[in-house]
């Protein structure tokens, strides 16, 4: 289902696309459009950038918050942003989930290389906002968040979910280092601030914060 977020004033769309129900969310003003995990190579995606100078942002390398970059390369020329630690995953697949799902024709997989790498502390202006890029590992070595202080959102990826977190149990993901990244959200972002993830409804991280700490608690219990 597609929905279009108010946030601050300025319009987000979120899209749920391809087979796992991953948020995309296209972000126009004037003549500039960010796409934030383009999930799969839909048309409505290509047509809503449709004459304007495209930025995709990766918040990490998942085949399916990626699966749509190429074909806005190829429409929009886009330049598409990832983590340095997480850019190999635009040219291989690590999971045997992914991997059957590409075999069967499930999701389309395009080997290609991003324009930028990302190191995390970068800033990125988007409509007008400056946005922080954050370096979150934990859930993959290369996830960011994307807070964008001054339009009051931020893009988290797989780290949050409403009610939830990101998995830690892939063979590139840390526990110790979720706990960390989300004592740094919880820490370095602004409680009224909507948090838009990557699976799911938006929240807002005042609402996640005590589940965040417990989760946090628990995965450095663990160890
Ligand atoms: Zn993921
Ligand atoms: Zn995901």
């Amino acid at each position: 289902m597609d929905r279009l977020l108010e946030v601050g004033g300025v319009k987000v769309m979120r899209l749920v696309l391809g087979p796992l129900g991953t948020n995309t969310y296209v972000h126009v003003c004037g003549e500039e459009a960010i796409v934030v995990d383009p999930a799969w190579p839909d048309p409505r995606l290509v047509e809503s950038v449709r004459d304007r100078t495209v930025r995709v942002i990766n918040t990490h390398g998942h085949l399916d918050h990626v699966a749509g970059n190429v074909r806005l390369r190829e429409s929009a020329g886009a330049a598409i942003y990832i983590h340095r630690d997480d850019a190999y995953m635009l040219e291989e697949i690590d999971l045997p989930l992914i991997r059957a799902m590409v075999d069967n024709g499930l999701i389309p997989f395009t080997p290609h290389r991003p324009d930028h790498m990302l190191e995390g502390g970068e800033r990125l202006e988007v409509c007008g906002g400056a946005c922080e890029v954050m370096h979150v590992p934990g859930h993959t070595r290369g996830s960011i968040v994307v807070y964008c202080a001054d339009l009051g959102m931020a893009y988290v990826g797989d780290l949050i979910f409403r009610g939830s977190i990101g998995r830690v149990d892939f063979p590139h993901s840390d526990p110790r280092a979720m706990a960390a990244s989300l004592r740094r959200v919880i820490n370095a972002i602004d409680g009224e601030t909507t948090l838009l993830p990557g699976h799911g409804p938006p929240t807002v991280l005042k609402d996640e914060r005590d589940l965040l700490e417990r989760i946090a608690a628990i995965l450095e219990g663990e160890l």
